[in-house]
This record gives structure tokens, sequence and C-alpha cells, in this order.
């Protein structure tokens, strides 16, 4: 079967840096604690675990006097001062383009209501709030802009800033960001669509790639948020979308009949993962 990969599946600038920072600190030297999973890549993260990484999900199970690594979403302002509190370490892999929204939240929020259209409970959305002071609202879907507006009513501010999870749907913030303009009529809103180019640039190339082959295989961690956006980019322009996470989820594929399969990869996919698939669906 031909193979096409996308010219940008894999590992974007943010994500790469991270993971080679992590992997050098750990090589050279013993008790580094990662606040949550450097990167949602299952087998990344069990060579790093066997190599000494201690992975936690709470500051407080961080040692007071030892190294913490910041993974690229980034972590909220509190977490900073906790470590600080604690002689904690730090070292920071957050991606420049999340620690530019950070910046622009602060300063927006000495008198802006702050909106951040994303994933309620992805970690770098908290990371986005923890920089946001008390008058914030997060919008993931059409059903939460009456309440956001409702929260901002009760805040008596007249501007509005919104920003985006940098790895959310660019299709999806165009609508919420027209909803919003509609529904805050009356406030001075301004809008930052800080969706970071590599996700939209790999959504679009996705999308192009899966309207050209018989079947599409998006590759990608099931927690990485940009890789399940990929899978129903995908989705709505090839009807035989896979999204698998290592070359074990294509075994049970029937690929009889076609002739041309794409792979497109999340920002969290090492390149070995997409050689590997690649390999398997040459020989089918
Ligand atoms: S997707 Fe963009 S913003 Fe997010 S880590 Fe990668 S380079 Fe940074």
């Amino acid at each position: 079967m031909e193979v096409i990969v996308g010219k940008f599946a894999g590992f974007c600038a943010g994500v790469k840096r991270a993971v080679d920072m992590t992997e050098e600190v750990v090589k050279n030297s013993k008790d580094i604690y990662c606040l949550g999973e450097v990167v949602h890549n299952r087998q990344i993260i069990d060579k790093l675990e066997t190599e000494g990484l201690k992975i936690v999900y709470d500051i407080k199970d961080v040692p007071a006097g030892s190294k913490m690594i910041i993974r690229a979403h980034g972590e909220s302002e509190v977490i900073y001062e906790l470590a600080k509190q604690r002689n904690i370490e730090i070292l920071d892999t957050t991606c420049g383009n999340v620690i530019a929204i950070h910046n622009k939240i602060k300063k927006a929020r000495t008198d802006s209501f702050i909106i951040v259209i994303g994933e309620k409970n992805h970690p770098e959305v908290i990371g986005h709030i923890g920089f946001a002071g008390e008058n914030y609202y997060v919008i993931e879907n059409e059903d939460d802009i009456l309440d956001a507006y409702m929260a901002f009513e009760e805040t008596g501010l007249s501007k509005v800033y919104v920003v985006a999870q940098t790895t959310f749907s660019s299709k999806k913030f165009d609508i919420l960001e027209k909803e919003i303009y509609t529904n805050f009529i009356e406030a001075d809103v301004v809008v930052d669509k800080t969706i970071c180019n590599s996700t939209e640039i790999r959504q679009a190339e996705c999308a192009r790639l899966a309207k050209t082959v018989d079947y599409m295989i998006v590759i990608g961690g099931e927690k990485s948020a940009n890789s399940r956006k990929l899978a129903e980019v995908s989705k709505e322009n090839c009807e035989n979308t896979y999204f698998i996470q290592t070359v074990e989820g294509l075994k049970n594929i029937n690929f009889d009949g076609s002739k041309k399969a794409g792979i497109m990869a999340g920002a969290s996919t090492p390149d070995y993962i997409i050689e590997e698939v690649k390999k398997y669906l040459e020989e089918v």
C-alpha cells in the first residue's frame, strides 16, 4: 500500500524541547520529579521512569529541596510560589507560546474579565486560569457562553479579554468567538486567537491528506488533546479514520482493497512510532 506521512506529523517544537531537556536532566541527576507526564506518550514516560524520573500529580508529593520539572503545558502562578516557599528548584520546560499567554493574561487581569476558550480540565487551561486572578471563565462549548456572560456581569467589569488553549480546534474557536461577540454585545471584547501555529498547520494538513486516501491513521496518546482533535478532523474528511497509540492498534484492521493510506500524528508522538506504523502499512 502507498503510504503518505504528513510533513507536520509528530513532535512540535515545544514538546521536543521539553522532552530533550527532561532526558538531559534525568541522565545527569537523581531525584528528579515531574509535575504530570512531560509528554502524553506511554513509551517515553516508561523509559524516563526507568531512568529515575518520578512523576507526581501534586506538588505536595515533591520533597522540599528537590528538583521539579514543569512540562511544556505550563503551570499556575501558585505552583511557582509553592516551589519557592519549599525551596524546590524548578526546571521549567514551559513552551514559549504558553508563557506568552500567561504574560498576556497577567497584563489583562488588572482591568478585564478573562475568557479562556479550551477544555476545562486540560492542564494548559488550568495553568492559564491560574494567572487570571478571580475574574475568569473557561468556555469549552456554546452551552458555556451564557454562564460566562452571567459571571462577567457579576464582576462589574466592562472589558473582556479572550485567549485560547494553544491546541484547541481552530474551527471550533471561530464558532465560539462569533457567539461571544453576539452575547457580550455591550462589553469591550478583545479576542486573541492564541492557537499555536503548529496545531493549525497540522490540522489543515491532516484535513487535506485525509481527503486523498482510502485510510487515515492518526497516531497519538489517548490523553493528548491535540491528537484527539486531529482524529476528529480526519474523520470529517475520511470515513476510514483510525486513532491509535502504537502499531499494535493496526493489527485487527482489514486493509483489503485499499491502495493509499495517510498518517498523521499528534504533537507528542515520537518519530520512531510513526516509522513503525509506516513500515507496517507499506507491508500490508
Ligand atoms: S503545540 Fe505549540 S504551544 Fe503547544 S507545546 Fe507545541 S509548540 Fe508549544
